[in-house]
């Protein structure tokens, strides 16, 4: 689509136009998803170290496309960023993982707090705070049980403002983590002055944990450090009983990952509350 002269498409090779096209369709059809209720959220638990119970849960959008089957979010968030779809798929999200946390509770499960990943231009550019008032209000799910996921690169542009944005979050009584933690480039004193409650280890450096000393390391300084500012740690990406043995023994607060469940439907987490998970 691009208007360019007629010799130029040359250096375009048979590959990288089926990869534009697919893109284009991906495009027009991400317009309609949510009117065509193609979104659907999958969790996953948070495992408390010491109790062995689920103590939260993670909510992830799925996108079931009716031709190019189940897309990852890894593939249509940027995407749905760069076309100013993400805040109305944000609040979808959001309003729907509070309705369900809402209905665990109502149901009598035990009561497990809802994580929420907000992106990047979702946090500098929608309302979050009138987003989860609206979301809370509507499901009728207190406060204390909602969480925030944020990465550490929205919270470290433009620190006055989002410290703000964060406070006033956080006086609702709503949670917040740090997610992908490690990756980003925090500082320490931004850090001290964010009302956060928790910092998510990066699967990079869990992953990386058996396999040499860094991840170690590293994993092992991110939860003092967690600790030295009152924040829980929270590990994702465990898949191995080996890792979670090492988050355990360095007191790590909560994991996450594949090793105690993948992200299911909401039917099939129930199965997974009251009971021991270590
Ligand atoms: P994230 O927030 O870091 O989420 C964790 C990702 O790791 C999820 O991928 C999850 O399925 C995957 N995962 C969990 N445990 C394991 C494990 O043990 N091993 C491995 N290899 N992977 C594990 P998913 O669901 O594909 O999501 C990818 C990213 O997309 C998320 O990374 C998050 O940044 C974004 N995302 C997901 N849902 C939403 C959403 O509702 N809104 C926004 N804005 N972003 C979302
Ligand atoms: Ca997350
Ligand atoms: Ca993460
Ligand atoms: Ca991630």
């Amino acid at each position: 689509a691009k208007d360019l002269g007629r010799n130029s498409y040359q250096l375009y090779t048979p590959a990288m136009n089926a990869r534009s096209f697919e893109r284009l369709a991906m495009e027009s059809s991400l317009r309609h998803a949510l009117s065509r209720h193609e979104f659907t959220l999958v969790y996953q638990g948070k495992i408390d170290l010491n109790s062995g119970r689920m103590s939260g849960v993670e909510a992830l959008v799925r996108w079931r496309h009716p031709e190019m089957g189940l897309i990852s979010p890894a593939e249509f968030i940027p995407l749905a960023e760069n076309m100013g779809l993400i805040s109305e798929i944000g609040a979808w999200v959001l309003r729907a993982a509070c309705r369900q946390c809402q209905s665990w509770h109502e149901l009598g499960l035990p009561r497990v707090r809802m994580a929420v990943n907000v992106s990047t231009l979702q946090f500098r550019e929608g309302d979050v705070a009138e987003l989860v008032k609206q979301a809370l209000t509507e499901s009728g799910l207190p406060p204390q049980f909602l969480e925030l996921e944020i990465t550490e690169s929205v919270l470290m542009q433009r620190v006055d403002e989002n410290a703000h944005v964060l406070q006033e979050l956080r006086s609702m009584g709503i949670h917040i983590s740090i997610d992908d933690f490690g990756t980003g480039y925090s500082s320490l004193s931004y850090l001290k002055r964010m009302p956060i409650d928790a910092l998510k280890i990066d699967r990079s450096f869990v992953n990386d944990i058996t396999e040499d000393g860094d991840g170690a390391a590293i994993v092992s300084t991110i939860i003092n450090l967690a600790h030295n500012l009152k924040l829980r740690a929270v590990a994702e990406g465990v898949e191995t009983q080996e890792q979670a043995d090492f988050l355990r023994a360095r007191g790590c607060d909560e994991i996450q990952g594949f090793l105690v469940s993948r992200p299911v439907s909401a039917d099939d987490l129930v199965s997974l509350f009251d009971r021991n998970l270590l």
